[in-house]
């Protein structure tokens, strides 16, 4: 406990966020990728410790929110179908598609099981060999080398009928696209700390070398957090922006090599489409044809209707930065945790659900 008490030292985050205040003398806005950083931000009262200057905007760093509603429809039409067993993260029952969730196909008798690992879908393939066991694989750079070292595991076990629905993301493109698409002006970004630890700090040097943003990367703990602010607002203010690791003790510049090498070993770069930013090129994990048997996108077919967004929800607005939840209409009236409408009120890193949560935190510091 003692050295996470050392990253929620409070005196210490009011002298930081003191020399964040005496060296800023603009407006700039930044972005926190990550949902991680989103709900730490809002629990601790960071944006009412940072000047007004600094005004700041949530990412696509939520894995159920940037989930396309016609992914989601998918892996729901994956769990009508005979002989099937949908295994799954917790957060995803929730969350709407277009015509029904898992929840409600769970509760129409389809057999969905929630899983905290991957690990727990192949031993339920292991253990139910007459059915075919489906992983929804949801998630970034994090969660992908797992993915990987399990379909290697499933093949060194011979484990025939187990499947990986792969709707992995890659975070370097989507950001790319992002800064393309060009409607959320950034001056900096703090980057994702958990997809850094596997990716390391090089893949994201294009971001102030192409558009002249900064980019620190951020541990989670409050002052982790401070200190990203700090070193992002001293590049913007001397104008010398670069890729700088505030998370040391977590993050290399080369990243996880092992864990790189697992996810190429398995996927191959492919399109993935995004909530809010459609189709991004080189941002999708497809499971190589070496492994294809393991591919649910290849052992199943299902026919789809049109997908359809939640009337009223912008939670694609949000997960580009391009709305806060408060702007959104239905925030806190229509949709709220129990009664979610779109995603990111659903998932525990939706920043939806974190400006509710901790929204009557607005003007309080709680560290
Ligand atoms: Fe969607 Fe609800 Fe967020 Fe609005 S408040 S953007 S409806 S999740």
């Amino acid at each position: 406990m003692k050295f996470i008490d050392e990253y929620q030292d409070s005196e210490l985050a009011k002298r930081l966020a003191h020399r964040i205040a005496t060296q800023t003398t603009k407006t700039i806005r930044l972005m926190e990728f990550c949902g991680g950083h989103t709900h730490a931000i809002m629990k601790h009262g960071i944006r009412q410790l940072v000047p007004k200057t600094v005004e700041m905007r949530s990412g696509p760093g939520c894995p159920v929110c940037v989930t396309a509603t016609a992914d989601l429809d998918k892996a729901i039409a994956l769990a009508h179908l005979p002989n099937v067993i949908i295994t799954t993260f917790g957060d995803m029952m929730r969350v709407p598609g277009s015509y029904s969730s898992l929840q409600q196909s769970k509760a129409e008798g389809a057999d969905i099981r929630i899983v905290y690992s991957i690990i727990d879908a192949v031993g339920i393939a292991k253990a139910n060999p007459e059915k075919s066991v489906i992983f929804i694989g949801i998630g970034f750079e994090t969660t992908a080398p797992t993915i990987a070292a399990s379909i290697l595991k499933a093949q060194q076990q011979k484990i025939q009928n187990f499947h990986v629905l792969s709707l992995n993301k890659l975070t370097p493109p989507v950001m790319k696209a992002l800064l393309d698409l060009g409607d959320v002006k950034l001056d900096g970004i703090i980057c994702p700390g958990h997809v850094s630890v596997i990716i390391g700090s090089h893949p994201y040097e294009f971001i102030p070398k192409n558009y002249g943003i900064a980019c620190v990367i951020s541990g989670f703990e409050p002052l982790d957090i401070l200190l990203c602010i700090d070193r992002l607002v001293e590049q913007i203010e001397n104008d010398q922006p670069k890729v700088e690791i505030a998370y040391p003790r977590g993050v290399k510049p080369e990243g996880n090599r092992k864990a790189l090498q697992l996810m190429e070993k398995v996927f191959e770069l492919g399109e993935a489409n995004w909530r809010g930013v459609g189709t991004v090129p080189q941002s999708g994990l497809n499971i190589r044809r070496k492994y294809e048997r393991f591919d649910a996108d290849r052992a199943f077919s299902v026919s789809l209707k049109p997908p359809r967004e939640p009337k009223g929800c912008r939670c694609g607005d949000v997960v580009r930065g391009a709305a806060t939840p408060p702007e959104c209409k239905l925030f806190g009236k229509a949709c709220t945790p129990e009664s979610p409408v779109g995603p990111c009120m659903v998932s525990s890193e939706g920043a939806c659900a974190a400006y509710y949560q901790y929204g009557s935190l607005e003007n309080s510091q709680t560290f």
